[in-house]
C-alpha cells in the first residue's frame, strides 16, 4: 500500500502499488464493468460481489442501508429481491463472514 495521486480522481489517497488508481476509484470501475457485461448479456448472474447487481438490467444497491427494508440482506440465506429499476424479481444468495479481533483486557 501507498500513498501517491489517483489517475481518475486526482485525490491523493491509498491506493495499490501497482495500480496509478485509488481502491474507490477501483470498486467504481469494477461495477461499471460488472454491469457492461449484464446490460449487454455477456453475463446473467453475479458471483461474491460486495454490493447486489440487478442480473436483468444490471442495477447495483451499494452501501445497504441497514433498516427493515434490507434485513434480509444482511442474513445468510437466499432471497428473492426485487429490482429497484427494472421491477424483476430475482435470486440473491446473502454470504455472511465473520472476522474476529482480540486485545488483551489488562
Ligand atoms: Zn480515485
Ligand atoms: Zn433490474
Amino acid at each position: 500500500m501507498t500513498i501517491g495521486t489517483c489517475q481518475v480522481c486526482k485525490k491523493e489517497k491509498d491506493r495499490p502499488l501497482s495500480v496509478d488508481k485509488c481502491y474507490s476509484c477501483l470498486k467504481e470501475e469494477h461495477i461499471d464493468a460488472v454491469k457492461e457485461e449484464i446490460a449487454n448479456g455477456e453475463t446473467t448472474s453475479t458471483y461474491l460481489e460486495d454490493c447486489v447487481f440487478c442480473p436483468y438490467c444490471g442495477d447495483e444497491l451499494n452501501n445497504i442501508p441497514m433498516d427493515d427494508n434490507h434485513a434480509e440482506l444482511f442474513m445468510e440465506g437466499e432471497y428473492e429481491w426485487e429490482c429497484g429499476a427494472c421491477e424483476k424479481v430475482f435470486l440473491v444468495e446473502v454470504h455472511v463472514t465473520f472476522s474476529y479481533s482480540t486485545e488483551r483486557k489488562d
